[in-house]
């Protein structure tokens, strides 16, 4: 070390952390002058020691460096400015402190006094900061003030610390302060290291981060003590038992915290933040659970307000944490039920691309999987439409609502299914809300080899120029020998190679209602009968209209794979996987929809929508290959499978059963009763399709009308009052004001 003219010929070297001002007065001190004296010595007149220790100018650290030896960049380690933006804040122009960005911060500093005891009153710059509570060398908590004045002290002026404004300075020696120990290896020193390790990790982005999320967490966990303590988390009885004799503020209004309850709030973040440490959700769950208690109106978006910017690892957190309470779309939008949670960032641009991803129908397998077809008023489509649409729902924000999903799929809404989907919470709706979270992340993450919007406008429409090939069915007729095709079948052949395509339903690609009894059981029949070579036809001509249109890298049908979910451990359907060979065995053996249903397990329904998904047929055998001993049904055109579905799934009643195939009701019920459907008992058909839970909420809870009730579940006015008689429901008279009890008011 050389001694330059400029240097000063004592020199007092600073103590390891010593802040500058407390420096600069030990230096001073031991030239027998002032700080004030020392700088104006150093031609630094206008300096002053409390801003010096915020940060130095240029030309203060110029003199300072020359005058003492002192290196640059040793002396601004000395300063604040190294934290600026990370646990303090400095305004650049007066170099004093602004509000910290975590914690209030104080114009003082903390102390131990035992430190200032063993050094002689040199204080460490760490104390300013917010995140020091207590000291890891003397295992005392800091103190905030003078025990004797209240002030906050600073190290200005060594002989006592500086006055308030109006008080005479106060001489009680804070090295001689009564301070509240805590032992050495017990939660809260633990809690200052690892806060000091963050600080002194050189990185301040993540400190800046990892202070942010651990200050979130500390301030909610005060709330909740101040107005919770009974349900603490045990892990935390022993860590806040070290406390004890150090009360803990209520932070509100502009008051900063004081030592105690920054080690208070510090001990229990650190507890809730690492996900790694044991308890580590209990202790989060706690703040959250305890915190969402302030709220009036709890919504998702009310809540997470106050967590501002949480890092996404903690606010994935804080989401699953807060999954228990949230309403169904919420837990979809938010992803809660799956293993990332997160704030929805969909755009509406990325939403009309996943939008392009996504059949009107959900996917046959899905269907299976998500939708219970055995619940009571199961309508496949309302369910996949509805599936579908939710796909659009899932991730998406609260402004993106399930009509605006609909409405960009070109889909009607139906509250029934969603209320049938997402109701109330249970394992299968928890499966729905996980599964729809998770699919809807595949597609925007994994994307989709097909782009159904662009198939919807070319092969959706009714007006589509895509056609069944008639020509070259009928040649495949003439070749299998079969009659020729009437026109009405030849319209199911050409609905099913755009329903391939598209993946829409049937009244959508005819562009009329395509519901009617008839219809839907031809439609049925076709899924599970078809047989190989006309599918192949089908298949094929499919093939040639992708590659017509000059599409050439889509496979004709892709479904996501069943590994896109997991940790869904039941559905709320069925499931088809691994069904394959149990079905194989069965192709080829004529078996009837029903022995197909009992084989496998599955609903009707899902038989179909297993053959949709995988191309699976069941044909039927020509007559004279039948099993022998098998009756021949003397019912016309409909085999046993298509009258049990015309009686059990469309619900038609025996009497139009038989006007609808021309033969005999007496003939419709031996062949019903033969393969061993149930059969209703007259006059109280229905009513085991109707939801009585359903009935009694929307009825008598919502007081809408029979006509609206009936039109929704798609039974007649006249079953929907048989049902309610037979419950014992009085009925409101037709026509009476909702809440008005019209009597004796004779009909008209
Ligand atoms: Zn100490
Ligand atoms: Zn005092």
């Amino acid at each position: 070390m050389t001694w330059s003219p400029d240097r000063m010929p004592i020199f007092v070297p600073p103590i390891p952390g010593e802040a500058l001002d407390s420096w600069i007065e030990a230096y001073a001190f031991r030239l027998r002058i002032n700080a004030s004296g020392l700088l104006s010595f150093l031609n630094l007149n206008r300096s002053q020691t409390r801003r010096m220790v915020v940060a130095l100018t240029e030309h203060e650290l110029g003199a300072l460096s020359r005058a003492t030896g002192v290196a640059p960049a040793d002396l601004t380690r000395m300063t604040l400015s190294p934290q600026d933006g990370i646990s303090i804040a400095i305004r650049p122009q007066t170099r004093g402190l602004a509000r910290s960005p975590t914690w209030r911060g104080t114009s003082g500093s903390r102390y131990c006094p035992s430190c200032l005891h063993e050094t002689g009153d040199r204080w460490q710059l760490r104390w300013r900061l917010p995140w020091s509570f207590a000291c890891r060398q003397h295992s005392l908590l800091l103190l905030d003030t003078c025990p004797a004045c209240e002030a906050r002290p600073l190290p200005a002026s060594r002989h006592g610390h500086a006055p308030s404004l109006g008080r005479i300075q106060c001489t009680h020696p804070l090295g001689d302060s009564p301070a509240v120990s805590v032992p050495g290896g017990g939660a809260v020193i633990a809690a200052q290291a690892r806060i000091d390790e963050i600080l002194d990790a050189g990185d301040p982005e993540s400190a800046r981060g990892t202070l942010h999320d651990l200050y979130t967490l500390a301030w909610k966990a005060l709330a909740v003590l101040h107005s919770n303590r009974m349900e603490l988390p045990d892990l935390l009885g022993d860590a806040l038992r070290e406390l004890d004799r150090a009360p803990i503020l209520l932070l509100h209004g502009l008051g900063s915290e004081d030592a105690a309850t920054a080690a208070t709030g510090t001990v229990i973040a650190l507890a809730a933040y690492d996900d790694q440490t044991p308890g580590s959700s209990v202790v989060l769950n706690w703040i959250t659970q305890g915190d969402r208690q302030r709220f009036v109106t709890a919504t998702p978006s009310n809540v997470l307000r106050t967590y501002r910017r949480l890092s996404p690892p903690l606010m994935s957190r804080v989401l699953a944490s807060l999954d228990p309470g949230l309403q169904p779309h919420h837990r979809l939008r938010y992803g809660t039920a799956t293993s990332n949670p997160a704030i929805p960032k969909a755009s509406r641009a990325d939403l009309r691309r996943r939008a392009t991803m996504i059949p009107k129908l959900m996917w046959p397998s899905w269907t299976i999987r998500l939708a219970d077809s055995t619940a009571p008023n199961y309508q496949p489509y309302p369910q996949r439409w509805t599936l579908s649409s939710l796909l659009l729902v899932a991730r998406a924000p609260v402004s993106f609502a399930h009509p605006h999903a609909c409405a960009m799929l070109g889909i009607p809404t139906s509250k029934r299914a969603v209320q049938m989907l997402l109701g109330p919470q249970d394992e299968g709706h928890n499966a729905v809300v996980s599964a729809v979270a998770q699919l809807a992340a595949g597609l925007d993450s994994e994307g989709s080899p097909i782009n159904y919007e662009r198939r919807r406008a070319l092969f959706g429409g009714p007006d589509a120029a895509v056609r069944l090939d008639s020509e070259l069915h009928r040649d495949l007729c003439k070749r299998q020998g079969w009659r020729p095709p009437g026109a009405r079948h030849l319209r199911l052949l050409d609905l099913y190679l755009r329903s391939l395509l598209t993946g829409s339903d049937l009244t959508s690609l005819a562009g009329r209602r395509m519901d009617s009894p008839t219809v839907c059981t031809g439609w049925n029949v076709l899924r599970f009968r078809m047989d190989p070579a006309i599918r192949q036809l089908i298949v094929r001509q499919a093939q040639a209209a992708l590659d017509d249109q000059g599409i050439t890298n889509e496979p004709i049908f892709w479904e996501p794979p069943v590994e896109w979910v997991t940790g869904v451990t039941s559905w709320p359907g069925q499931d088809s996987d691994g069904l394959d060979e149990v079905l194989r065995r069965i192709e080829g053996a004529d078996a009837s929809l029903a022995e197909v249903a009992a084989a496998t397990g599955l609903s009707f329904e899902n038989v179909r929508l297993y053959c949709d998904a995988t191309g699976t047929t069941f044909p039927e055998l020509p007559r004279q290959d039948r099993r022998p001993n098998d009756p021949t049904p003397r019912v016309g055109d409909l085999g046993a499978d298509r009258l049990r579905e015309l009686y059990v799934e469309q619900q038609l009643s025996i009497a139009k059963i038989a006007k609808l195939i021309g033969t005999s009701t007496s003939v419709v019920r031996g062949e019903l009763t033969r393969t061993g459907v149930t059969l209703h008992q007259q006059g109280r058909r229905r009513e085991h399709f109707i939801d009585r839970k359903w009935f009694e909420h929307e009825y008598l809870g919502r007081r809408r009308t029979l006509v609206e009730l009936a039109a929704e579940c798609g039974a007649s006015h006249s079953t929907l009052a048989r049902a309610a008689a037979g419950w014992g429901i009085p009925l409101r008279p037709r026509g009476a004001q909702p809440r008005l009890k019209v009597q004796n008011q004779p009909e008209p």
